[in-house]
């Protein structure tokens, strides 16, 4: 298996190449030549192994310059009870008849990016190694809250390789705060920017496309890489649970096989829903796709008109991992539906970066109007469906999963569809207390951000994962703010050149 380049087809890496890299030169993303077709036996028997094997399983499609020991490897280190609180690493809890909650936040830092930043390091060394790079990866990321503090967790601490992070200073939960800020690690650095989350991606693309910045790093023996979801070695490990909650929902007698499956996904990036896109079409039987997005709907105006317009209002909201205008995955999609026209990418791509806006033809509207619904609510739909839930099924859901079961209600109460259905968890709701909290009890809450975890244990009778109890008594390392401007020469200067 090979990987092209978005914005230019004749590029052509194997995935070890596409995961270091991370981005290609051109600017364009890493997709695979083609998408793996699996049998319906080899599905079902998808089933019967652990989650790594399943992971194993899936890469082998993927990876395949990677040897079955390499792939061990890493899956052995990713998923394992060492770093997850449940054996099954991908829980799935039944909400009502047909629905099934995709729990997806086990991990150590109770959000479902843990579930691909465990193994990314894993591939990224392996990788670095396979293809004789004899280089330090310097890693920047640029996150919207939980993405940074679940890269800081994979990659602290793993030899030849150290982490930067910027979150925008008043982007993120106090509690994604308080995780970035205690982080522990010798090869580890976490900065505030003043602004949202998309100047800090933009800014951390652009010093990776910096010419002059990738000499310097060069000189002194080291290279960047990219543990966004942009990097195709943080996609890869999403299709996985996708493909495993398939199976075991065979296995279990909850669906039969070869029956259609609706998938929710609460959508920021543009990366999980596009995970589950490649798991629809490696045989996976999916009915709709269904985007949901918060207030910030950009995807949800896209995928309705076809009209890609980043020129609006930006909104902080109680999800805030979802608050995003540019959805950097939606450009793999578009590659794969206009069947690889790196050119007619290139021509969306450019004015979405100078004029803020594209329109795709309407036979690529047509194709994605045939897969994908989607939806948004607001915050105040948000926190309803927090405490419906709550109210009703006695579970207690974090605010992006609130916004995707809102989003699926509307859903069924437009199409009538009944098919069963998948929603994605992507996190914990003690991640997101305050908004939890309230949602849940109907009223403000003055409690600190501790005493709100305690009394939402109170309510939701569910355990405090462990790693959100200890931040109590940790102390804050990181409290660095700096102005878009400055990020280029901070990175610089941290990196000691
Ligand atoms: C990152 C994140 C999302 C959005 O996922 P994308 O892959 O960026 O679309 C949703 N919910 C939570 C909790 C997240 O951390």
């Amino acid at each position: 298996m090979f990987y092209n380049s978005t914005r230019n087809s004749t590029v052509k890496v194997s995935s070890a190449e596409a995961i270091t890299q991370g981005i290609s030169a051109d600017g364009g993303l890493f997709v695979p030549e083609s998408i793996p077709v699996l049998t319906e036996d080899e599905i079902k028997a998808v089933g019967d192994m652990s989650y790594a094997d399943r992971a194993g399983f899936i890469f082998s499609k993927y990876l395949t310059d990677f040897t079955e020991a390499e792939i061990h490897y890493c899956t052995d280190n990713a998923y394992s009870t060492k770093n997850f609180e449940t054996e099954s690493i991908a829980e799935i809890a039944h909400l009502f008849d047909g629905t099934y909650m995709l729990e997806l936040w086990h991990g150590p830092t109770c959000a479902f990016k843990d579930m691909a930043l465990q193994i990314l390091p894993y591939f990224l060394t392996t990788s670095a190694k396979k293809i004789n790079l004899d280089k330090k990866i310097v890693i920047l990321v640029a996150t919207s809250g939980d993405t940074g503090k679940a890269a800081l967790e994979g990659f602290k601490d793993v030899e030849g390789t150290s982490i930067m992070v910027f979150y925008p200073e008043d982007g993120v939960s106090p509690m994604q705060k308080r995780q970035m800020k205690t982080q522990e690690g010798e090869n580890v650095g976490v900065c505030a920017l003043k602004g949202n989350f998309d100047d800090c991606q933009n800014g951390v693309k652009a010093i990776f496309t910096d010419n002059e910045v990738k000499n310097l790093l060069d000189e002194k023996g080291m290279m960047f890489s990219s543990a966004n979801s942009i990097n195709w070695g943080r996609l890869v490990p999403q299709i996985v649970y996708y493909v495993s909650t398939y199976a075991e929902l065979v296995r279990d007698g909850e669906i039969e096989s070869g029956e259609k499956i609706n998938i929710v996904v609460p959508t920021g990036n543009f990366g999980n829903i596009l995970a589950g896109y490649y798991a629809k079409h490696m045989g996976i039987p999916v009915n709709k796709l269904i985007c949901a997005s918060n207030i910030n709907n950009v995807l949800t105006d896209f995928i309705n008109t076809g009209v890609y317009d980043r020129n609006r209002k930006f909104y902080a909201t109680v999800s805030p991992s979802m608050d995003i205008l540019i959805s950097s995955n939606l450009e793999r999609l578009l590659y794969i539906l206009t069947d690889g026209n790196d050119e007619l990418i290139k021509e969306w791509f450019g004015k979405l970066a100078t004029e803020g806006r594209y329109e795709v033809t309407d036979d690529i509207k047509a194709k994605i109007r045939e897969e994908f619904f989607a939806g948004c609510c607001d915050d105040t739909q948000t926190k309803q469906t927090i405490h419906e839930i709550y109210e009703k099924y006695s579970y207690t859901c974090d605010t992006h999963t609130a916004v995707a079961v809102k989003v699926y209600n509307d859903y069924k109460a437009q199409t009538g569809d009944t098919t069963k259905t998948v929603i994605a968890s992507t996190a914990s709701p003690y991640k997101f207390s305050k908004a939890v909290l309230e949602a849940v009890q109907n009223g403000e809450s003055d409690l600190d951000e501790y005493d709100m975890i305690d009394k939402l244990a109170e309510l939701s009778k569910m355990p405090i994962p462990s790693a959100l109890a200890d931040l109590r008594n940790k102390p804050e390392r990181f409290n660095d703010v700096i102005s878009k401007e400055e990020q280029k020469k901070y990175v610089l200067e941290k990196l000691g050149i």
